[in-house]
């Protein structure tokens, strides 16, 4: 197929004879376009055709592989639902079965009555009574034809093609027009044709672990001789996708560790002092949360701490505090959130908490900048006077967006940097924010509200140190959850219609949509913008006219959200339809209802931070769970919501129930997300943490290690973990 000059990883597929533009497109869906792309694309799973059952021994409901003799096959066609159907009989030397395939006409000229063919699938029990084959995938055993007597042939048929077919059929992601079978004809060839590819992973590693090196592995992930042999090889890669992950994240370590920054002592009077002010004693985790931050800031090294909590566990105040003990060290913090409302929201809890902070604040936004100086004196200001007050080091405490980043604004003696629901930030993006300005790093805290199990972020976020906040401020009341079956939606409506006769309001999510195929996914979004407009359409027109509904979704300009949100929290809207997509992170404790669509939908954790948006203020609040599914499972699954404690207790079931895929967001590539292996694997974790220990032991810089080095630069490139 391919001419004498050696094959490289990064050839385009498009170069390669036999590879025509019409292929070169679908596999361009998957994100395939060059070898290396091709071969990292992996099979999630193995036909095996090694286990051959004879065709009499079949039974109704088994998944099983027979091979046999085609001794008929022809078209059909179902006049009801034009539906074309090729309908194969098969033979081995113990009987014979039907095998049925909907609209696959082409199979026709592949699979010619004589041929030796294997066959898996699923056994079921065809219409006309007697069992049946439903849609299996086939494998040409051999090219040959078996003359009239087949059944003394198939053995002998048999014995020879075993040696040049594979016993495993690997099974590729796969799209209609893009089958397991055309992968595998793919990678066959460039395999044979491919330069050897040089191991980042040392073989001293792979030796210690038994892994086989990385051509080897290649090969078999693709073709492998056994299970066990497939497994190995993409045992190998996950390893090396951890290892990888592992060292990234112990250099970014050590790189933080030689860096300088501002010490504050810890000063315990002036901590309680602080708490003088608020109107609430903190939680025991909040107490703990703080003093471990405490701690960091003592130390002359900067932080690098995610402080990880249920919405509503009260992370802000944690972070003021903080951000009010480098100030008295006449240091500066800026505090950033994703989103402007988010930003304004952080920076009035502020004042109303410390309003008698009397060193400068700031709070600049697209449209606006603002100040306040303590004793409740605030003033609108121009942007450009608030940027210089800034770098002159008069303010020293700065809420601003994410962008805050990217633009220009400099500091005068920056310490802290506060950030809500953004997990990462380099080194890289930390010098960044000083502009040069001065050789200190700030110290830098992340808040998020979304529960990953440990296991999970100590992987993902391994070079974060952890800080969990797992109980809610005492006297909250807990939100009354309810399953809504189809029969009570009405009286569901009835009681919405109450509460906001009583002027409250209500938040409406809508369901999520499952894409069925690759090109779906990616049209996601769009399907969800569908969902949410068809549920206004029916809660605005319906049944509920004569209230104010409106809709927000990923698709409206950021200008159209915040207008909605605004009007929301000033209550000028009864309900409010949203996409799970649109953040909605937003406090309005005058809403007192979460109604969820299609709630079986959602994995679990999802669901309680959908819950998580109300019962933020002092009404009684409600979280209603729609569902038309009356399966056992599903009411399982959402009475967990009913009973779990925290959000951490229902991502560690989500994990358990839905699987790490579900959990993370469907991976569609056959080769799992890194944090999949993570869970299912702990053991491999171990493994990889302890080979990152023993390389940088005795290779800190990797400068013993070229290739290694060479392949974590391309790796922190392709990871963009949150
Ligand atoms: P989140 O962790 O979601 O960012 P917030 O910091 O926004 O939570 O806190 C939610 C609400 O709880 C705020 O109104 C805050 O003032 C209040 N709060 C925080 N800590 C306590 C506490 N220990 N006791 C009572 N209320 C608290
Ligand atoms: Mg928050």
């Amino acid at each position: 197929m391919y001419n004498s000059t050696m094959l490289k990883l990064s050839d385009y597929l498009s170069q390669l004879k036999g590879v025509g533009p019409a292929l070169v497109s679908k596999l361009e869906k998957f994100g395939i376009k060059t070898i290396k792309d091709l071969l990292w694309h992996f099979p999630f799973r193995y036909e095996d055709f090694s286990q051959v059952s004879k065709i009499s021994d079949l039974k109704i409901g088994e998944t099983a592989t027979v091979q046999g003799v085609i001794s008929d096959i022809k078209l059909k066609k179902t006049w009801k639902r034009k539906m074309f159907i090729v309908e194969a009989l098969i033979s081995d030397e113990t009987g014979s079965i039907r095998a049925v395939w909907f609209n696959q006409r082409f199979l026709l000229s592949i699979l010619k009555k004589g041929r030796l063919v294997n066959l898996a699938g699923k056994v079921t029990e065809a219409s006309k009574g007697g069992i049946r084959l439903t849609h299996p995938v086939y494998e040409l055993v051999s090219a040959q034809t078996v003359a009239d007597d087949a059944s003394t042939n198939v053995e002998s048929l048999r014995e020879s093609s075993l040696k040049h077919t594979g016993r495993l059929a690997s099974i590729y992601p796969e799209t209609k027009k893009l089958t397991s079978k055309t992968f595998r004809f793919l990678i066959k060839p460039i395999l044979d044709n491919l330069e050897k590819i040089e191991d980042p992973v040392p073989p001293e590693i792979l030796n210690q672990y038994n892994f086989p090196e990385i051509n080897e592995a290649l090969y078999k992930v693709h073709f492998p001789g056994t299970l066990q042999e497939a497994r190995l090889a993409k045992k190998r890669f996950a390893f090396e996708d951890l290892l990888l992950l592992r060292l990234v994240n112990l250099r970014q370590r050590l790189k933080l560790s030689r860096q300088k920054t501002y010490s504050f002592e810890m000063d315990v009077e002036y901590v309680k002092s602080l708490f003088a002010y608020l109107p609430f004693e903190l939680t025991q985790s909040q107490k703990k949360g703080l003093l471990e931050i405490l701690k960091d800031l003592a130390k002359p090294q900067p932080m690098n701490r995610l402080l990880q909590g249920d919405v509503g566990s009260g992370k802000t105040i944690v972070a003021a505090l903080a951000a009010l003990v480098a100030a008295k060290g006449n240091k500066q913090s800026a505090f950033m959130a994703p989103t402007e409302i988010l930003t304004r929201q952080h920076y009035q809890t502020f004042k109303k908490f410390f309003s008698n902070f009397d060193k400068g604040v700031g709070l600049i936004v697209s449209k606006e900048a603002r100040i306040f100086y303590g004793g409740g004196l605030e003033n609108d200001i121009k942007k450009s006077e608030l940027l210089k007050k800034i770098s002159g080091g008069e303010i020293k405490i700065v809420f601003g967006t994410h962008a805050l980043i990217q633009k220009n604004v400099g500091f005068n003696n920056l310490a802290l940097v506060v950030i809500d629901e953004q997990h990462r930030f380099g080194v890289k993006q930390r010098a960044e924010l000083l502009k040069n300005k001065e050789s200190n790093i700030p110290h830098f805290l992340s808040m998020s509200a979304t529960p990953i199990p440990r296991t999970l972020t100590l992987t993902i976020f391994g070079d974060l140190d952890l800080s969990i906040i797992d109980e809610l401020p005492k006297g909250r009341k807990k939100i009354i959850t309810k399953i809504v079956a189809p029969a009570n939606r009405e009286k569901a409506y009835d009681f919405i219609r109450g509460q906001i006769k009583k002027g409250r309001q209500i938040f409406v999510i809508c369901p999520r949509i499952e894409p069925a195929s690759q090109t779906e996914y990616q049209f996601q979004e769009v399907l969800e913008v569908r969902a949410v407009k068809q549920e206004y359409e029916k809660l605005a027109k319906k049944i509920f006219p004569d209230l104010k509904v409106a809709m927000l979704h990923g698709k409206m300009k950021v200008k159209e959200k915040t207008e909605v949100m605004n009007n929301f929290k000033n209550g000028e809207i009864d309900i409010l339809v949203s996409t799970s997509v649109v953040e909605v992170g937003v406090d309005i404790p005058n809403a007192t209802i979460m109604m969820i669509e299609g709630s079986e939908r959602f994995g679990l954790a999802q669901l309680y931070q959908f819950r998580g948006r109300v019962g933020r203020g002092e009404y009684q609040s409600f979280c209603f769970l729609f569902t038309d599914s009356s399966s056992k499972i599903t009411s399982k699954r959402l009475n967990f919501l009913l009973e779990a404690k925290n959000g951490f207790e229902l991502a560690e079931k989500d994990l358990i129930i839905r699987g790490p895929g579900e959990f993370l967001g469907q991976s569609q590539t056959g080769r799992p997300d890194l944090a999949m292996k993570a869970i299912q694997n702990p053991e491999l974790i171990k493994l990889s943490q302890e080979a990152a220990k023993i390389i940088l032991k005795e290779d800190e810089k990797l400068e013993k290690h070229s290739l290694l080095d060479k392949r974590l630069e391309e790796f922190e490139k392709e990871i963009h973990l949150e």
